[in-house]
């Protein structure tokens, strides 16, 4: 048993707190309320009115293991997710070998991944247009769906040969496939027929910049690929989920479908929300992404969607490389991917909650409730409360957090947010009850990662 006394905790009515003890047994919180006792063998933490949230869940990681780990690893990607009060991540199957497109791989991963994970796990499962190659494609999704995958990752336009994108027409018929069953669909939107042909003519031109690059990956692009996905979305029922939505106008096309009905909803990235395309001038490749960041009137329209909630949450799409990788040459064939997966909670809580861009309330809702809401890991994750896990992160509000690529647990070390001071500390995060993180300690010497399940 674990007993956690003196937590100050969000009551989820605007910027409200209340101080609560919380009493843990198994790993689940068993009671949470004022002047509650502990047992004798409890292990106390008192939290010191430190203000205390359900642990973050970044539902959109690429850990690339087993794969590509000279990129990054499962170890060392979750250590930095738990450092920024990250306790539950789900990882993409797109970065895996070989991708999680059927159960044998997927059971391939679990067990690669086992006893390699500081933090919990649920995992994507994907379609590529390799995996429309196989006959028996719609096997593999009834059968991954079965073994509880949150849902399948699919692409209008796609770089890896390991896990290619789906032609319109491809994609219709497994938008379609999904909704007999209801199975979500996760979607990167950038339509390929916009952005290939572009990138063809920018590079027959000799251009080699980040505005070029940009340019090739328009907001026509993305809106594009929404609109053809949201239709898909309303004749089919499926539920479809946008990742990292870049613009303003996609934003806004994602609540218009949800208006008309469809099951559609979207996530934004901290960078899209940070930089905008002058930013990406000014730091090449460190900040180059797919899609790329918009403009300054995109990010001030990402953070107003994030607040009347027609995005649904903040995501990091965490995806590192070595150096070498972001220094080809070549704008074009340097890899596109940040680090994110730790600065994702302290860049929400700085720059969203104590800016008033949102309330403490809904910092909650976009990094931890809703997620787990929409990818079937709710109660057990994204809520304090009987029951639930007692997964648990608690910020400093008094510290401030100095960012430095070189310090961050990740394999990945450069950062678009160097040298940013964001307001507030993790001070320490707890996973089912287990300290896996503290400021002073770091992180803890076991790892205790379990793979979660959709219910
Ligand atoms: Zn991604």
């Amino acid at each position: 048993m674990t007993f956690f006394t003196n937590a100050r905790i969000p009551t989820m009515q605007g910027n409200d707190t209340v101080i609560a003890d919380i009493l843990v047994v198994n790993g689940k919180i068993a009671a949470i309320g004022k002047n509650l006792e502990g047992g004798e063998n409890c292990q106390t933490f008192d939290l010191q009115k430190m203000l205390v949230l359900p642990g973050g869940i970044d539902p959109h990681v690429h850990f690339n293991t087993p794969g590509f780990e000279d990129r990054e690893t499962f170890e060392a990607g979750s250590a930095f997710a738990a450092s920024g009060g990250i306790t539950t991540v789900i990882d993409m199957p797109c970065t895996s070998l070989p991708p999680v497109t059927n159960v044998a791989n997927l059971e391939n991963k679990l067990s690669t991944i086992k006893d390699r994970s500081y933090i919990d796990y649920a995992l994507w499962g994907g379609v590529s247009g390799n995996c429309l190659e196989e006959p028996n494609w719609r096997e593999n999704m009834q059968a991954l769906w079965n073994v509880g995958v949150v849902g399948f990752k699919t692409y209008s336009l796609s770089g890896m040969p390991t896990f290619m994108h789906l032609s319109p027409e491809e994609l219709a018929e497994v938008v379609k496939y999904a909704g007999k069953f209801g199975i979500l669909i996760g979607h990167h939107a950038e339509a390929a027929e916009i952005v290939l042909p572009l990138t063809e003519k920018l590079v027959a031109e000799g251009r080699n910049d980040p505005a070029a690059y940009a340019l090739s990956r328009s907001t026509e692009a993305e809106t594009t690929a929404i609109q053809r996905i949201g239709v898909l979305a309303r004749q089919s029922g499926t539920p479809i989920h946008i990742v990292h939505v870049s613009s303003g106008s996609g934003a806004e096309m994602i609540a218009g479908f949800k208006s008309q009905g469809a099951d559609v909803t979207g996530e934004t990235g901290p960078h899209y929300l940070a930089f905008s395309i002058e930013d990406f001038i000014a730091q090449g490749s460190v900040l180059k992404t797919a899609p790329p960041v918009k403009t300054k009137a995109d990010f001030a329209r990402l953070w107003q969607a994030l607040a009347t909630g027609e995005l649904t949450f903040v995501a990091s799409d965490h995806a590192p490389c070595p150096l070498a990788q972001k220094q080809t040459g070549s704008i074009w064939s340097d890899y596109g991917g940040i680090p994110g997966a730790g600065t994702l909670l302290p860049f929400l809580y700085s720059e969203g909650f104590r800016t008033g861009k949102l309330t403490l309330a809904q910092l909650v809702a976009l990094t931890s409730t809703n997620a787990a809401r929409r990818f079937g890991l709710f109660p057990q994750k994204g809520i304090l409360q009987v029951g639930g896990d007692a997964d648990l992160v608690c910020i400093d509000e008094l510290q401030n957090t100095i960012i430095h690529g070189a310090d961050f647990p990740s394999q990945g070390k450069l950062t678009p947010f160097e040298d940013w001071q964001f307001q507030g500390k993790i001070q320490s995060v707890f996973l089912r009850g287990n300290l896996i993180y503290n400021a002073v300690n770091g992180l803890a010497a076991t790892r205790q990662g379990q793979f979660i399940k959709r219910n």
